[in-house]
């Protein structure tokens, strides 16, 4: 698929420090957090004048899912719009606590595990073809998820055989522990659910639930845009060497944990490949289709860069060729400095309070930001594309058609509702839209549903 529809959904951590020994359950810090967005919407569930979902999930973790976007930096600008958006919200919060005589602050990081090591999401989203087999595709993607830590974890502090240890992966120890209290349901790689938010017939939503989320945008240019390309290879049909893992849950764990990319991964066909070799086979496999296929968008020349200069640090040992680029790489490069200067060890309490503030969005306090601010994380997007993002939906893709709705039935005050594809106007002679979709920009139902909603009932 040449044009393909992207999403991501990020969890957000959320914690609450009183300065005047007032605890708040994560329950109300998060229902303080959401105040706005209730009076707003009248539910901690919504979607947004820029075509997003904004809500609450279980665990009291707020999430962001951007709008359906067709291109890598409208889908950059859109995650970051949601960092802005909740730090809006973090702001009206502190507000109305200190209204409410409380003293304190919010914290929201994006990171995926909190410090009870519970973990939470980053998703990402792709839409794919109904006629590629999923089956085939996810025994060539697993291998290639399994390994990509290495590109674009986020990099963690593990304990591991009782030290603590720089590892690549927030996500990668959690991936596997079950849901629920029983033991056998797992957290999977791929999530299978199947909702399209599509023509089911034509098209299946493939749900990556193991990545970490990017405080980087370089990161997340690569994260999402080294998939698709894997993907689009995938969906070519062509036939590449097998690289199908023995056990990815134990590989998945080894690679995150040894920092120098030769941990062996074992294949189902008995082959022993260093997690660096299968990455090196997957970027010449790529560069082969690309060199036969060309190149289906203008960053495809940046994505393939930064995927060979990523693979060359972890072999060379060389971390400095992208300590401005990787999150992991960025975060290493603050932690063991730090660590130098002040004689610390890695398992040490500070170094761990660096690993946190790393994701804290606040930009005044949070550590990616503030390097950012020095000039040291590259950036894809600018500011100004952010703020844009803030309250404008992609125009290329389906979000501009909800989001027209979604602003037009607010300034109505008529009672709707909205999802992915419905689009529901509740009052008097009511209405429907089906929208199936998600590369439609404009549709003449809706308009007149919203010329409905302007009549008096
Ligand atoms: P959960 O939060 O339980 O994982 P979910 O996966 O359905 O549920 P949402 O939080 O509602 O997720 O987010 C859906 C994401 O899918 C959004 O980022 C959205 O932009 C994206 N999306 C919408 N339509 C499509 C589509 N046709 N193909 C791929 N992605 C899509
Ligand atoms: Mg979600
Ligand atoms: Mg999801």
């Amino acid at each position: 698929m040449d044009r393909r529809i992207f999403g991501i959904e990020t969890e957000y951590g959320l914690s609450y420090v009183p300065l005047d020994g007032r605890r708040l359950t994560p329950e109300d810090a998060a229902r303080h957090l959401f105040k706005p967005v209730v009076d707003w919407g009248r539910s901690s569930n919504v979607f947004l004048g820029n075509g997003s979902r904004l809500y609450l999930d279980v665990g009291s973790h707020p999430e962001y899912a951007t709008a359906e976007c067709d291109q890598l930096p409208q889908l950059i600008a859109h995650d970051r719009a949601g960092e802005a958006i909740l730090l809006d919200l973090v702001e009206q919060a502190e507000e109305d606590l200190a209204d409410a005589g409380h003293q304190g602050k919010l914290y929201l990081f994006k990171n995926n595990v909190d410090s009870a090591g519970n973990s939470y999401g980053c998703h990402e989203n792709y839409m794919i073809s109904r006629r590629t087999e999923f089956k085939r595709l996810a025994d060539m993607l697993i291998p290639f998820l399994v390994t990509r830590q290495m590109l674009t974890g986020a990099g963690h502090l593990v304990e591991v055989d009782g030290q603590t240890r720089f590892v690549f992966s927030q996500r990668a120890d959690h991936v596997w522990e079950g849901v629920s209290s029983a033991t056998t349901r797992s957290r999977p790689i791929i999530n299978t659910r199947d909702e399209p938010h599509a023509d089911a017939e034509l098209y299946r939503r493939l749900h990556v639930i193991v990545g970490d989320s990017s405080m980087s945008e370089t990161t997340q240019l690569l994260k999402v845009g080294a998939t698709d390309l894997v993907l689009r290879m995938i969906e070519s049909g062509e036939i590449y060497h097998d690289l199908r893992l023995e056990n990815p849950i134990r590989s998945i764990r080894q690679v995150s944990h040894d920092f120098t990319g030769q941990t062996v991964v074992r294949l189902m066909g008995g082959d022993e490949p260093t997690a660096l070799q299968i990455q090196w086979q997957l970027l010449e496999t790529v560069q082969n289709f690309l060199d036969r296929h060309g190149a289906h968008h203008e960053l495809v020349p940046r994505i393939m860069e930064l995927w060979e200069r990523t693979l060359t640090a972890v072999q060379e040992q060389d971390f400095s060729l992208i300590d401005t680029d990787i999150d992991w790489a960025i975060k290493h490069k603050l932690l063991t400095g730090y660590a130098a200067k002040h004689n610390l060890g890695m398992d040490s309490h500070r170094i761990a309070q660096l690993n946190l503030t790393y994701h804290d969005i606040d930009p005044a306090r949070g550590l990616f930001h503030l390097l950012a601010k020095r000039g040291m994380a590259s950036t894809v997007v600018s500011n100004e594309q952010i703020r844009h993002a803030v309250n404008h939906p992609p125009q290329t893709t389906r979000a501009a058609i909800r989001a027209k709705f979604v602003n037009a039935a607010r300034a109505t005050g008529r009672r709707y509702s909205t999802d992915w594809v419905h689009m529901k106007y509740e009052e008097g002679p009511g209405g429907v839209v089906l929208c199936k979709d998600p590369f439609a920009t404009e549709d003449p139902r809706v308009d007149e549903l919203i010329e409905l909603m302007r009549q008096p009932v």
